[in-house]
């Protein structure tokens, strides 16, 4: 059963056009994660979501319950639905424990339990409730935010971009940490960031945005490997876009005669490899470039090659690495994937 599900919802503000037409089924238990620029509509969607907005047109539901259309609007504070913000956002003059108890009535058995219990969910030590939010490090207070928001149990939280502010190791474990406690609990999670490494390694379920628009959905894995046009493409990581000629199954560009993903189409098209498709060789089998620049990168580090008259971007480790200047040989390996020019 579908959980959460957005039909043809859009939302403008005056002229601003934020959502456009969106369609969206989130699963039960699943994480989506929706992956855009700054200024595609993300936290539009989720104010959306969470009943702090009312679509102009479409319909929201969550479990088969229709939460806003033209007729109906069920008020966030009745949808069961936890937002964690695009700030983590506690209130300051309020302890770690107070904030964490912010939305539970005072009267209820168990209360300071249940805050206990939270604590333990989100791995903080329960010393930590009488501390302030200031006296807590940026991937403490996220986590604070995060019990704030488990404490009614809702049935889908709804995260903004809450690891941009955490710098990189910090957010790479705190995003892990997160993840663990929202699976273990069950909960359907809806995480938006600009970040699309971030996005990939999150979700099981993954929607690019791009101008108030939904422009593909699909898993991690699919949507790197099938991205449906050159820009997305592009926004998902480093890629190899050639013109090509197409012919049942293979394409001819610069780099040779390559096995393509799609054999119905024929004619001009382009194709697209990522970086780690193309295999880097010093003994002649392949298709030659001469390597003009050399972007050293850790483990591994990024070639830019002459291939006939286009420059192209591969990758390399560092026992393979040529020097600026010499010839090598490349490889494809896998299937080039084709874009759709359509859309
Ligand atoms: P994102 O979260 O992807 O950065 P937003 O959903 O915040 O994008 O914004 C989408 C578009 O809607 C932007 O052009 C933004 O300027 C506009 N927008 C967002 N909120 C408002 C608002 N309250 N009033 C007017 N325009 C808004
Ligand atoms: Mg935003």
């Amino acid at each position: 059963m579908s959980t959460l599900d957005l039909r043809s919802v859009s939302k403008s503000y005056g002229a601003v056009l934020a959502i456009d037409r969106v369609d969206l089924k989130v699963a039960a238990g699943s994480r989506t994660a929706i992956v855009g620029a700054s200024g595609s509509g993300k936290t539009t969607l989720l104010r959306l979501i969470a009943g702090f907005e009312a679509p102009d047109t479409g319909a929201v539901a969550l479990n088969g319950k229709t939460l806003a259309d033209q007729n109906v609007f069920v008020p966030a504070h009745h949808r069961h639905i936890g937002y964690l913000p695009q700030d983590g956002a506690l209130f300051p003059h309020l302890s770690v424990e107070r904030n964490i108890g912010f939305g539970l009535a005072r009267d209820i058995p168990g209360r300071d339990a249940r805050i206990a219990e939270l604590m333990d969910l989100v791995a903080l030590d329960r010393t930590m409730l009488k501390r302030w939010p200031h006296e807590l490090s940026g991937g403490q207070q996220q986590r604070v935010a995060l019990a704030r928001a488990m404490a009614q149990r809702p049935q889908l939280m709804l995260l903004d971009e809450p690891f941009s502010a955490l710098d990189t190791g910090l957010r790479a474990a705190t995003r892990k940490a997160v993840a663990k406690v929202l699976s273990e609990s069950g909960i359907t999670t809806i995480l938006v960031t600009h970040d699309q490494a971030e996005a990939l390694s999150f979700a099981d379920q993954v929607g690019v945005m791009r101008n108030a628009r939904l422009v593909q959905v699909g898993s991690p894995a699919e949507l790197y490997a099938r991205p449906r046009d050159p820009a997305t493409a592009e926004f998902l990581g480093e890629a190899i876009i050639l013109p090509a000629t197409l012919n049942a199954g293979w394409a001819d560009c610069c780099l040779g005669r390559v096995a393509v993903d799609d054999a119905t189409r024929s004619g001009p098209a382009q194709i697209m490899l990522r970086p780690e498709q193309l295999q880097i060789a010093t003994d002649g089998t392949g298709c030659p470039g001469i390597v003009i620049d050399i972007d050293f990168g850790g483990s591994t580090s990024a070639l830019t090659i002459q291939v006939a008259e286009r420059v192209i971007l591969a990758r390399c480790t560092n026992a393979q690495m040529p020097t600026v200047g010499a010839t090598i040989t490349m490889a494809p390996t896998g299937l080039a994937h084709v874009l759709d020019e359509r859309i």
